[in-house]
């Protein structure tokens, strides 16, 4: 296993669940896979495609994506080919001929063609050998998941026409619920389940209000020097305007939204992805068919719809690998606005679910817990927390008393009888005269007793007496302040409470890396010349991590390249004189430009 991922692809190690999965497969088992988007899950089937005689299938419905990947695999020397509708009919009839050959490893298929049309793939499969089915996206074959796509649903029939031929479905989505319908649906047998973390720990995760937005979204781009990302936007006019103003001011960026036709789209996709541009502002339609490892960083301008969204969005950041960066900017008016949005959906039910979710997502926003842990907690996955990798575990925070402070909201709380939003709450306590302020309350000795404080530092506050423990939230669409058995004791004035004050970020936004920046940027363009003589993207020739490696080791024999992260045979064989090349001249004329100062 080792020596193929080597020889192929140039890694050195697996990732975790990675070798227990090919090992299941290569002893002919079933395997149910579930790994976040970037876990590596192409490779659990690409390397034991490699090492078993016949082809391995690999089915997918992202059709778009499938000559890239076919593309990177035969830059890696491997032999792989696709069959999807975009194909003419001569194209296909080559791609049959070299698979009755046995001439392909690897062979992506959209599902339509497996079975459809005059001539099913199926017919050809009867007669050769096949290695495996790969069953990728594996949760569009279930109505429960988010993504269910009908034509998935045939592929039952395998199990039955095939039935000695082991099957591994994989995707990057799927809870309890879609996990069994997938195993049904699919009829794997004693299937062996690997599940892996979700943690994408190389994403730091940045949570912010926005304040001064633009001066703060531009000084976080500069920080980024020339790395690609991705800024999410909620609306179609957002996209074009902001992006507009990134050019104005020396940043190259493109819109990407639903109302473009799709030829502008796939343009500013495809510029995008061959590095024309560093940044493309998007609505959440970008990025579902993309496949580009480097992107460094995912700006949420606007509050995402759920935690779900959030996750998947930021999760085009850093497949490499690599040190990236997660930063959203939410306002209350986002929220407002999304309110809206659900308060228009028709079904109740739906309308309460949608809200609910929203809820999750502003309480994630507002919490000064590890960002992390509350993330993972959400897919019911345990982290200790003190990620330090995240806003918040890196913010040094001055502590202070604030037992008294903590003893007017409990008491507010009680006193308005847990029945309240947090909102109301804070109302209350500055002795508000607002519209919906109830006289009753007005009455109440509590009522006006927080005046000295702002309603900015009431709102931390709540929020941290929430984290610690001392309140608590209700789900649904209005959340309400309960009280919790830790109240008692800090009204009673035997729990003094310690409350966040003035904090401090011991973040910096630079790309992390100890390469040799002057050098990673030269490699690039000297990568970027390749990739455009080729036609094929960039990262598609080495990928960020290679690059900076190079920069970093400075490998000066070909012996020493072939040791890079990375570099496979094949890549040694095209690329590997010429990234030495690279390395001298660069490292040459330093020298000399050093010794004529
Ligand atoms: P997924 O399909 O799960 O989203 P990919 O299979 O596209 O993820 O892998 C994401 C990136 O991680 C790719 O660039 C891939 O080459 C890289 N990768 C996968 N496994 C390894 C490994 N064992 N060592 C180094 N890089 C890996
Ligand atoms: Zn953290």
């Amino acid at each position: 296993m080792e020596n193929t991922l080597k020889k192929y692809f140039g890694y050195d190690s697996f990732r975790p669940l990675q070798k227990e999965i090919i090992a299941s497969l290569l002893g002919e088992c079933d395997v149910l896979a579930l790994m976040p988007t970037g876990g590596g899950k192409s490779l659990c089937y690409q390397v034991p495609a490699l090492m078993q005689p016949g082809v391995t299938i690999v089915i997918s419905p992202l059709i778009a994506l499938m000559k890239d990947q076919v593309e990177a695999l035969r830059q890696n020397g491997i032999e792989a080919d696709y069959l999807n509708s975009t194909l003419t009919p001569v194209q296909r009839e080559q791609v049959e001929i070299r698979l009755r050959q046995g001439k392909i490893d690897l062979l992506y298929v959209a599902p339509e063609k497996l079975f459809g049309g005059s001539e099913p793939l199926v017919d050809i499969l009867d007669d050769i050998e096949i290695s495996f089915f790969a069953i990728d996206e594996a949760h569009c074959v279930s109505q429960w998941g988010h993504d269910f796509r009908p034509e998935y649903l045939r592929l039952r029939t395998l199990r039955k026409r095939y039935p000695g031929v082991s099957m591994i479905a994989l995707t990057a989505t799927a809870d309890e619920r879609t996990r069994l319908d997938i195993i049904h649906q699919l009829g794997l047998e004693n299937p062996k389940v690997f599940i892996a973390s979700f943690d994408r720990p190389n994403i730091r995760y940045t949570i912010e209000r926005k304040k001064k937005g633009k001066e703060r979204l531009l000084r976080f781009l500069k920080n980024q020097k020339e790395e690609s990302g991705i800024i999410y936007t909620l609306a179609r006019k957002t996209t074009e305007q902001l992006s507009d103003w990134l050019n104005d001011n020396g940043i190259k960026a493109l819109p990407y939204h639903a109302g473009m036709t799709a030829s502008a789209r796939n343009a500013n996709q495809e510029a995008f992805l061959k590095d024309d541009v560093r940044v493309v502002v998007a609505t959440i339609a970008f990025g579902m068919g993309i496949d580009k490892s480097n992107v460094r960083f995912v700006v949420h301008w606007n509050l995402p719809k759920n935690i779900e969204g959030y996750y998947q969005e930021t999760g085009r950041a850093g497949r490499d690998g690599l040190p990236s960066q997660a930063l959203m900017l939410h306002s209350g008016g986002d929220a407002r606005l999304l309110r809206e949005f659900i308060s228009e959906v028709e079904n109740e039910e739906y309308r309460d679910l949608l809200s609910e979710k929203l809820n999750q997502l502003i309480n994630l926003c507002e919490s000064r817990k590890c960002r992390r842990q509350s993330l993972l907690a959400y897919f019911q996955e345990k982290h200790p927390g003190n990620c330090g990798n995240c806003d918040v575990c890196l913010e040094e925070a001055e502590h202070f008393d604030g037992t008294i402070i903590a003893q007017k909201a409990l008491s507010a709380v009680y006193r308005l009888q847990q029945t309240f939003g947090i909102g109301y709450v804070i109302d209350f306590l500055r002795g508000a005269q607002t519209k919906r302020m109830r006289y009753e309350h007005m009455d109440l000795k509590t009522y006006g007793i927080g005046k000295d404080i702002s309603k900015d530092d009431w709102q931390r506050y709540f929020r941290d007496l929430i984290d610690q423990g001392y309140l608590q939230l209700t789900d649904g669409k209005y959340p309400i302040l309960r009280l919790t058995p830790l109240s008692a004791k800090v009204l009673r004035g035997d729990e003094s409470v310690q409350l966040r004050g003035k904090v401090r970020s011991l973040a910096s936004e630079d790309p992390v890396g100890e390469a040799d920046d002057d050098l990673f940027e030269h490699l690039r363009k000297v990568r970027l010349g390749l990739a455009r003589k080729a036609r094929i993207p960039a990262y598609m020739i080495l990928n960020d991590k290679t690059l900076r490696e190079l920069a970093t080791q400075k490998p000066q024999t070909i012996s020493e390249i072939g040791d890079v992260h990375g570099f496979g045979q094949a890549k040694v064989k095209c690329y590997g004189t010429q990234f030495l090349d690279a390395i001298k001249a660069f490292e040459h004329n330093r020298t000399s430009a050093e010794s004529a100062v």
